[in-house]
């Protein structure tokens, strides 16, 4: 996929003067593009609701367009549930996909009437403890094998995630003991998968799980929640994965596995990556040089902003704005300024001539981008703009200052820095 940037280097700096670098901004008409594409995809099932997985951006102006256009939410904390209700969420349109829950968060996610996913057999007492058992409980069944070994996630058996097959039967008996109504049945099984067979596999293991148990247990499952997990290209030479025939595929499974048995089910997705992670950019502009053993430019921005190659060395494309045709004859390390030798966006990258104040964008940053910042040496986290389809943004999270790095402090307010 060619990376190109929607925004000009004149943007860029009109931004940079208002707002000053590093910055994130989220292209809305992309990212409305893909939420009516993914709709599309599943139009043909009746209860289809992509439910966003807050953690990939967090920003409630996001969350409020994706509601806008019918998407839930998945959240994994009392934070990302009180996100979800700040953007207008509630019942059914989100989920809360939690591990070591608190009694709050199980509280809280019960008081909006949030589809609860249960991660372990033994949460269904501390469920029914903090917050009474509700009428709707979905289960995340780890099915231990699956033909999508690939990806963040790895073996499925080294998850931590989800209940093992015996135990989701188990689990299910028991709550229709203690008279739960509507059931839902989870499973995420990779993490940024490029393959197109990923869903409609899942979808089939999750289909036949179904109709297994009816027969076992009497229990009609109506949520078919398949996780997140599609991948998109972060390289140039991958193509993206194309949702309508990936859901065409599913209806297929869905058409030869349920409707025979009479059966329906509404089918939940929790992308995040997908439907944000083409659609934001990390705006930053170039501060240094050293000519070492190595060659490095040097960012305003570090591993603070954008973890994600620091962590899993991942990939992000880089382009320095207004030198998109320019050779690319220089070898560089793209670095920030950590006190950590791994604080790197890119080793050995082949970029046109860096300038002194030039803008570099940093690509497929809206999904695990801003969401994973921290503030190791004190460094003050980024904001967020969102672009309009005409061009205009706006600010939707403003950069932390030192009163918000002081606010936590066991400081007077005579306190000077
Ligand atoms: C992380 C996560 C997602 C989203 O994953 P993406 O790779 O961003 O699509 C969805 N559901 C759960 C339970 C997750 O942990």
């Amino acid at each position: 996929m060619n990376k190109t940037v929607p925004f000009t280097l004149e943007q860029a700096q009109a931004w940079r003067d208002r707002f000053g670098t590093p910055f994130y901004v989220y292209d809305e008409s992309a990212i409305r593009k893909t939420v009516s594409d993914v709709q599309k995809a599943f139009s043909w099932n009746k209860g289809f609701c992509e439910c966003f997985a807050v953690k990939a951006t967090p920003t409630p102006a996001i969350i409020r367009l994706l509601a806008s256009m019918g998407c839930g939410t998945d959240c994994a904390s009392i934070s990302e549930l009180a996100i979800s209700k700040a953007s207008g969420l509630s019942g059914r349109r989100i989920v809360l996909t939690s591990n070591e829950t608190s009694d709050d968060t199980y509280r809280s996610a019960v008081e909006l009437g949030a589809i609860v996913n249960l991660d372990d057999i033994t949460q269904i007492d501390v469920l029914e403890k903090a917050a009474g058992i509700p009428d709707t409980v979905c289960l995340r069944v780890n099915p231990g094998s699956f033909s999508f070994t690939s990806g963040i996630m790895g073996n499925l058996q080294d998850s931590k995630f989800g209940l093992t097959k015996d135990q989701l039967f188990e689990a299910y008996s028991i709550l229709k003991k203690k008279n739960v109504k509507h059931f839902g049945l989870h499973c995420m099984a990779a993490s940024c998968c490029m393959d197109g067979t990923y869903y409609p596999l899942l979808a089939e293991m999750l289909f036949n799980l179904v109709v297994e148990i009816k027969e076992k247990l009497g229990i009609q499952i109506e949520i078919v929640d398949f996780g997140g997990g599609v991948g998109i290209p972060y390289r140039e030479t991958e193509k993206a994965v194309d949702i309508l025939s990936v859901g065409a595929k599913v209806k297929e499974v869905y058409d030869s596995i349920l409707v025979p048995q009479g059966m329906e089910v509404a089918i939940y997705t929790e992308m995040g990556r997908f439907i944000t992670g083409p659609h934001g950019y990390l705006v930053t502009s170039v501060r240094g040089f050293k000519h070492i053993y190595k060659e490095y430019v040097g960012l305003d921005a570090t591993a603070c902003d954008l973890i994600r190659p620091a962590m899993y060395g991942a990939y992000h494309h880089i382009t320095v704005l207004g030198k998109e045709n320019a050779p690319k004859d220089t070898t560089v390390d793209v670095v920030g300024g950590l006190c950590e030798n791994n604080d790197k966006f890119a080793i050995d990258r082949a970029l046109p001539n860096v300038d002194y104040g030039d803008i570099l964008v940093i690509h497929d940053a809206g999904a695990h981008g801003r969401s994973m910042g921290y503030n190791y040496n004190g460094m003050l986290r980024c904001g967020e703009l969102l672009m309009d389809g005409k061009g205009e943004v706006k600010l939707i999270r403003r950069s932390e200052s030192l009163d918000d790095l002081f606010s936590t402090f066991d400081v007077d307010s005579e306190f000077n820095y």
